[in-house]
């Protein structure tokens, strides 16, 4: 969700450096975007609705410049609120990630003291509160550290000035800052956008800013003004290719990264592993907590730590963990999968965890996150890139990685690790089958065209058929409903006619007698089942075979339900990899 990018150096236009920067953050999420540089001693913004694309000729030629993709939370999607937003005296251009949480206070108090607005944003606020500032400040970074410190929420903003001088504040969305492999500069939302210019990273933390000019960097602390020593990490996303290859779309290659993915997660050391199964058995409680897809991954999570482990693990929605808060601390163990590794209602409660002692493991596909510095316990997902909105392939890496923990604190890793291998190997045989990708295709171009669908599942595929639901929803905006299998008849029952599509996903495990129990009952009323499954069964109208992985089954069946999610949305002529109105990596809450 929304990126701030921001280039100073002599190597590279300006322009073109933001624009590249911008597209690489693209694929967060953004409804509108737009570049500030500084030339001959003055600012010019240029502003879009819509892709980031460069319209030649508006901006001049520079060596300096930030950009922002924005994501609206605070007025519409305008060229007028799209950022940067100039001073009133075109001093300096503001972009901003995040929600000022108490701007129409701090809005009142500016326009009390005369001060005018132009956009809807409650970025301006900010802008105005800096100018403010300016009046009694000796210089711009001090007015900027202490209008930030005046802000609530949490936010990240990035300042160019005039001078030239770029200067950046985190509280919340991320913020890293590049060195170039020719002495120029990067900031950026993620080290991803950035990465094959940069040698070295500076991840900041919250409450940190810094300055960058004439090349010299100043990292300081927004409380006090101190500086803060500098720690560099070496850059692990350059060689790193972000390319569609020879897929039609980003979400059908990361589909077909599925056995990859998993075995990145067999490579990770057993000691890695082992060192979280001793933090698990030796808990007062255990939680997982994800939100979206990482949500439905961390209820997986739980379910294997139930199962395998024989934890009593509970799992937790991010921005549904309100009561948890007071309740997590020192001796428990919170577990957090997550793409991007800084969702911003996930991190808060890990925050607060943190903050009581609670032991803290991540699973993270994006290097130098908060929530990996947050960690006691740190996975890297090593999937590569996930460009595509919707997440396909980092899902299967998560509940891969939690069935192995759980395989873990069973005691039975080396097994865990070569059923994962079988996994990978039947993946990647299922995924070259023509057949079966065609087969997928026509159900898919069939149910595309449905209002509803229904999906059933239970034990280790009820969260499978739940992010298959997601997956429907977010690519091809049909109205999907997961129902658990065994609870079909309390309610959802009353839906089933002639007409109705259910979908199912079956393994051949000790709930299919009771899976296909709910089938029945679901055809007795007419409706019609598409099941996925190892082997048919006489109540499916529509079968799709795939292989019996058994233990890691689910693991695969979230693949068909990809492929098909997928297909819907190409037969309906959708922007696969950037679903309507929502973002990648929510960094607001
Ligand atoms: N709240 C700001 C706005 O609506 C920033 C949104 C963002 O993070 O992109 O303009």
């Amino acid at each position: 969700m929304c990126g701030i990018f921001g280039y100073a150096g002599a190597a590279r236009d300006a322009r073109e450096a933001v624009l590249e920067g911008l597209q690489r953050l693209e694929y967060r999420g953004y409804d509108s975007w737009g570049i500030a540089v500084v030339s001959n001693g003055s600012i010019s913004v240029d502003k879009h609705i819509g892709l980031v694309g460069y319209d030649a000729g508006s901006l001049p030629r520079s060596h300096i410049g930030i950009g922002h993709t924005r994501w609206a939370t605070h007025g519409k999607v305008t060229d007028v609120n799209a950022h940067p937003h100039y001073s009133s005296d075109r001093s300096f251009a503001l972009a901003h990630n995040g929600i000022v949480e108490n701007a129409p206070a701090l809005k009142s108090s500016l326009q009390k003291d005369g001060f005018k607005f132009i956009s809807e944003t409650d970025t301006e606020v900010i802008v105005r509160l800096i100018e403010r500032r300016m009046r009694k400040a000796k210089t711009l970074s001090e007015a900027v550290r202490l209008s930030f410190k005046d802000l609530e929420g949490r936010n990240t903003i990035i300042v160019l000035a005039k001078s030239g001088e770029i200067i950046a504040a985190r509280n919340g969305s991320p913020l890293v800052l590049g060195l170039g492999t020719s002495s120029e500069i990067y900031l950026s939302s993620d080290v991803f956008s950035c990465a094959p210019h940069v040698k070295s990273i500076l991840v900041l933390d919250n409450g940190e800013m810094v300055a960058v000019r004439e090349r010299a960097i100043t990292l300081s602390s927004i409380a006090t003004g101190k500086k803060i020593k500098q720690v560099y990490e070496k850059n692990l996303l350059k060689d790193v290719v972000v390319s569609k290859g020879a897929y039609d779309h980003y979400m059908l290659k990361e589909i077909y990264e599925a056995p990859f993915v998993i075995r990145q997660v067999i490579k990770e050391s057993d000691a890695t592993y082992l060192a979280l199964a001793r933090a698990i058995k030796r808990a007062r409680r255990v939680y997982t907590i994800g939100s979206g897809t990482a949500g439905a991954a961390a209820a997986q999570m739980a379910f294997y730590l139930r199962l395998y482990g024989h934890i009593d693990a509970k799992e937790l929605i991010g921005a549904e963990a309100f009561e948890y808060k007071s309740l997590i601390s020192k001796g428990d163990v919170l577990i957090a999968p997550s793409q991007s590794g800084e969702t911003a209602d996930v991190l808060e409660v890990l925050e607060l965890v943190h903050a009581r002692r609670a032991t803290i493991a991540s699973f993270v596909n994006m290097p130098g996150s908060m929530m990996t510095r947050l960690s006691d316990h740190k996975f890297m997902a090593n999937a590569g890139p996930e460009i595509c909105v919707m997440s396909t392939k980092i899902f299967v890496s998560q509940i891969a990685w939690g069935y192995l923990v759980a395989k873990a604190v069973e005691g039975k890793l080396a097994e865990g690790k070569r059923n994962l291998k079988k996994l990978a190997t039947e993946t990647e045989k299922l995924l070259a089958d023509d057949k079966f990708i065609a087969k997928v295709r026509g159900h898919a171009s069939r149910l595309a065209h449905k209002e509803h669908l229904y999906l059933l599942g239970k034990g280790q595929n009820l969260q499978i058929i739940r992010e298959g639901m997601v997956k429907i929803i977010e690519g091809s905006y049909v109205h999907a409903h997961a129902i658990p299998a065994g609870d079909l008849k309390h309610y959802a029952i009353t839906l089933m006619a002639p007409g109705v599509s259910v979908i199912t996903a079956v393994s051949n495990d000790e709930v299919r007698a009771s899976v296909l129990n709910a089938i029945h009952e679901v055809r007795a009323r007419g409706a019609s089942v598409f099941g996925i499954a190892p082997q048919t069964d006489e109540n499916f109208d529509e079968f799709l075979a795939v292989p019996d992985t058994k233990e890691t089954s689910a693991i695969l069946n979230i693949i068909p339900l990809q492929l098909l999610a997928y297909y819907m949305a190409v037969e309906l002529d959708h922007n696969v990899d950037k679903p309507r109105n929502i973002a990648k990596s929510v960094t607001v809450k």
